[in-house]
Order: structure tokens, then C-alpha cells, then sequence
């Protein structure tokens, strides 16, 4: 009988059991098998290797909170009662009438609390660039219906990013990009200023610290373009706000933009 190899070699699954810390980072529950099973809802001859995120067990995966109820129709930030909607279902939250943003509006599914949260900054912060295609696998279907030419993120200084090692948006993007087949697009825009981190500033101070931040280099590339513009968080709009007026200005057609998590005060 001919020897064959592959029934005594670990099968891929198992050696993911084995390699990575199978505790939830969230609970500190211990999961007990990594599973690779594609998620639902993502149509036949998907083929992306799909992980679940082995970091964190199903029931905290679960938990993560969609934003639902009435939201501002250009930002979708969360309106405090379905009234101003009802009598105007246009009706836009104070920050966007007080200062309409340059992108025609804003998917931030989900509440930027929980595991959501915690992957999100295991993903930034300690390295992880693997949790991207999970991440992104959350909210693909809340963009996959979207008119759009190219896709981008939000730029980091080169500084920065020699700091972190990656572009935690631009993974992101990479990863929309493939599952929508929609072309990638990183060399039009620049950050061209290094802004201290806006962790912590005020809405102010956020739209001063990111002021022109951005430039973009290769114009052509974004002409009459339709962008889907990518970041991790929106905290208060100020980054993707600035990411989409320098697009627009710069001869973009229309800039969508997308974060995974929103912050919201509970
Ligand atoms: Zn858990
Ligand atoms: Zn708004």
C-alpha cells in the first residue's frame, strides 16, 4: 500500500488551533477549535480562507452591536428621536447643518464598543493585521451594494507608519477591494502633515489638527471618480470629512465613506 503523507500531516485547521491563543480576548473564555467555515450571506465561489476571528469566542463575535434606529441621513450618526425624522425624513443631524461634509454619506454599521472595539484595537496596536479579513467580513454586505468606482482609505504619515508597521485602514480597503472587485487605489492621496494623534481632542480640535493633512499627488487617478473612502473608526468625522473634501477638490465625482465602528455615547 503506497504511503500516504497526508493522513498522519495536522490538517491546516489544526495547526491554527495549535498556533494561536484559542482564549477570547474579550471574556477570557477558552474557544475551543478555530472554525474556517465562511461566514452566511456571502454568496458561492467565495474563496477568501475565510477565519473567524479565533481571538474572540462566538457569543462575544455576537454581540457586537449594529446601529439601528433613526440617524442623520448624510453621517449617519444616531438622532436622539425618530421625530425630527418623521416630520422630515431629510432631516440632518446639527453637525452636518452646520457644516455639510464633501462625501455624500457615511456607513458606520456598528457601535464602536464590546469585542468590536477590542478587535479593533488588538488589530492596530498589537500587530494583528490578520483580524482585517473578519473585520471587514462584518460590515461587507452594508457596502457591497454601493455605486463605486475605486476604493481607498485614509492615509497614514510615513512616519507613522514605520511605527505600526501597517496601514490599518489601507488593509481594510485591500480586503473590500478584493471581495468587491472594485479597484484599489493607494498612490493619488497622501498625508502630507504628521498630526499628533487624535486620541482625546475635542471636535475642534480634531478638525484643526487634520486641516489639509491630506494632498492629492496623482490627480488623474480620482478624476470623475466614484470613491469609497475606508478608515477604521469615526469618531467624529473629522478625518473621513477632510479624506473626502481633499478628494472631491481634487476632481473625485462623489466620495462614500465607510468606518467599521462608530463612537457613540451610550
Ligand atoms: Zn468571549
Ligand atoms: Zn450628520
Amino acid at each position: 500500500m503506497p504511503f500516504d503523507a497526508k493522513s498522519i500531516l495536522p490538517s491546516l485547521e489544526d495547526l491554527l488551533n495549535l498556533i494561536y491563543p484559542c482564549v477570547c480576548l474579550q471574556c477570557g473564555l477558552a474557544i475551543q477549535k478555530i472554525n474556517l467555515e465562511p461566514p452566511k450571506g456571502l454568496g458561492a465561489g467565495d474563496d477568501s480562507g475565510f477565519e473567524r476571528p479565533h481571538s474572540f469566542c462566538p457569543p462575544c463575535w455576537r454581540s457586537i452591536r449594529r446601529l439601528e434606529g433613526p440617524a442623520c441621513p448624510v453621517c449617519s450618526a444616531p438622532l436622539a428621536s425618530e421625530a425630527a425624522l418623521s416630520h422630515s425624513p431629510s432631516h440632518r443631524c446639527g453637525d452636518c447643518r452646520e457644516n455639510t461634509p464633501a462625501f455624500s454619506f457615511a456607513v458606520t454599521p456598528f457601535a464602536h464598543e464590546g469585542a468590536i472595539a477590542k478587535a479593533i484595537h488588538v488589530y492596530k496596536y498589537q500587530n494583528q493585521p490578520r483580524l482585517a479579513r473578519p473585520l471587514v467580513h462584518l460590515f461587507i454586505n452594508d457596502i457591497a451594494s454601493l455605486q463605486i468606482d475605486t476604493v481607498m482609505a485614509i492615509p497614514l504619515h510615513h512616519t507613522r507608519l514605520r511605527e505600526r508597521e501597517f496601514n490599518q485602514s489601507l488593509l481594510l480597503a485591500k480586503e473590500v477591494s478584493r471581495l468587491l472587485e472594485i479597484p484599489l487605489q493607494i498612490n493619488a492621496m497622501q498625508r502630507i502633515r504628521e498630526t499628533p494623534s487624535q486620541v482625546g481632542l475635542s471636535r475642534k480640535a480634531r478638525k484643526k489638527n487634520i486641516h489639509r493633512a491630506f494632498q492629492v499627488r496623482n490627480p488623474e487617478f480620482i478624476q470623475a471618480q466614484r470613491i469609497l473612502l475606508i478608515d477604521d473608526v469615526y469618531t467624529t468625522g473629522a478625518t473621513l470629512r477632510e479624506g473626502a473634501k481633499t478628494l472631491i477638490r481634487c476632481g473625485a465625482k462623489n466620495v462614500v465613506v465607510a468606518a467599521l465602528a462608530r463612537m457613540v455615547s451610550s
